[in-house]
């Protein structure tokens, strides 16, 4: 089979930052190392870094005292950077440029009394970081229907989940104008996602399939499969190359690929030449 890779799959800026702090603190650490959370949605990045003694832990209680944490690069609410600080834990804090614009954001609008509605899924951690960062205040809504039934705000102050597709926000935000008479917009959408979708939503209708490549909890990887479906609705989504089954791709020449943005380029790879290898079954005459 031919396959085209899309421009920008994979591993972005946050990312590889993110990955590049774990990997020195890792290095350079005399005890243990714990992160708060996963560093990056990606099983096989979070696995490789559990190998080299980098703990996924949910408290910072699990954290030795005097030990060092890693804060993932979704981030986290203020009160877990204050308690790691009266732990006198010390703190790698992995957290995305783009998500601390978002939660100063949110922190900002909060302080001039408006109400804080986030556009996300209020289950991912980026939000729930966001949402911290509001004390707690933030709406949290992820459609226009949900926009359409809240109550009317006369202040409203507005981010988005940094990986969300502009087409969706546009469509949330449009319903959120009727609910509001103020409504200040920031736009906390991450250019590394947009890049990705755009180019992946480019080549989706020049091929007969398209393969998304990245984690289950990866929203951004999820986001890059929904925006390819409208375009073209033969879309597969998979973590690796052993997903792949070739009586899915019964009678398709050309295949597109894109990733996620946490997704390594070996991944990346492994796929590309298991799609290349899988052959078109002969035609009887
Ligand atoms: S996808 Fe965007 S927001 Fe998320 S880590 Fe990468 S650069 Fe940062």
């Amino acid at each position: 089979m031919e396959v085209i890779v899309a421009d920008n799959a994979g591993f972005c800026f946050g990312v590889k930052r993110a990955i590049k702090m774990a990997n020195e603190t890792l290095d350079q650490a005399h005890g243990p190392v714990k992160s708060l959370g996963q560093l990056i949605h990606n099983p096989q990045v979070v696995t490789s870094f559990q190998k080299r003694g980098l703990e996924v832990v949910a408290d910072l209680d699990q954290v030795a005292p005097n030990g060092t944490v890693v804060i993932r690069s979704h981030g986290v609410g203020p009160e877990a950077k204050r308690r790691a600080t009266e732990l006198a834990l010390r703190v790698v804090d992995t957290t995305c440029p783009f998500v601390t614009k978002a939660q100063q954001y949110a922190a900002k609008l909060i302080e001039e009394n408006y109400k804080v509605v986030v556009i996300g899924d209020k289950d991912h951690p980026e939000v729930k970081g966001v949402v911290a960062h509001t004390d707690g205040k933030a709406i949290v809504i992820n459609t226009a229907a949900e926009a359409e039934a809240l109550k009317f705000i006369p202040r409203m102050g507005v981010v988005f989940q940094t990986t969300h597709a502009i087409g969706h926000v546009q469509e949330v935000v449009g319903a959120l104008l009727k609910r509001g008479k103020e409504v200040r917009v920031f736009n906390t959408l991450c250019g590394a996602t947009t890049s990705m979708q755009k180019t992946a939503v480019e080549l989706a209708p020049d091929v007969e399939a398209m393969v998304i490549i990245g984690g289950r909890l990866s929203a951004n990887t999820a986001q890059l499969a929904e925006v390819c479906r409208k375009v073209n609705p033969r879309v597969l989504s998979v973590e690796s190359a052993a997903e792949l089954d070739p009586a899915w791709f019964a009678g398709i020449r050309l295949v597109g690929v894109s990733a996620g943005a946490s997704t390594p380029d070996e991944v990346i790879a492994e796929v590309v030449e298991r799609l290349t290898g899988i052959e078109e079954p002969a035609t009887s005459a």
